[in-house]
């Protein structure tokens, strides 16, 4: 197993992750009360921000989870691969799609047409990270943590090669 070897500088402390997710779920809980959620978690990035969010979140919330890949290392491929690997029935359900960052946006736009083709009750978008210079396809999310510039970030379940999901805050690496 390779080590990790490219150096990082902290962009996003554990402390300001922390406080913004309190934030993002009191305004979710707010926005729903007296109703049910499914928050569907794109895997792997938002597993961490989707784990944090749900157990903050005050309206009672179902759990869905998509497998997307669209970037190798810290390219991405324009290609967008989706499996779903275990999302309940979407129809007149509330659905938020918890996503770790917005770069293209091409993920979110082929998820999303494909969530609003089974015709939820509503559905949102919750990112924790969105890079709008980036943007190739017009997609904004409903709800953002933190709008970052073109750096390739890792950390808090954002990966390189599968490396440095498990750091607790956001860095940018060098690459
Ligand atoms: P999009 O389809 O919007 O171009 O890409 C979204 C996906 O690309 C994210 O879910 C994430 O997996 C990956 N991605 C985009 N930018 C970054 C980044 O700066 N760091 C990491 N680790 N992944 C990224």
């Amino acid at each position: 197993m390779a080590a990790e070897k490219n150096k990082y500088t902290i962009l996003i402390s554990k402390e300001e992750i922390s406080r913004r997710v309190t934030v993002l779920s009191e305004q979710i809980s707010s926005e729903y009360a007296g109703k049910e959620i499914l928050l569907i978690c794109t895997l792997k990035g938002a597993v961490i921000f989707a784990s944090d969010l749900a157990r903050s979140i005050k309206v009672p919330c179902e759990l869905g989870f998509v497998k997307a890949k669209s970037y190798s290392g810290d390219q991405t491929t324009g290609r967008v691969d989706i499996s779903f690997e275990d999302v309940p029935d979407i129809k007149g359900r509330h659905i938020i799609i918890a996503e770790d960052i917005i770069d293209t946006g091409l993920t979110l736009k082929k998820l999303s047409e494909y969530f609003l083709a089974k015709e939820p009750a509503s559905m949102k978008i919750c990112a924790l990270l969105d890079k709008p210079s980036r943007r190739k396809v017009d997609i904004k999310a409903d709800y953002v943590g933190f709008k970052i510039e073109d750096h390739f970030v890792v950390g808090y379940g954002l990966d390189h090669n599968e490396k440095y999901r498990n750091l607790p805050f956001i860095a940018k690496l060098e690459l």
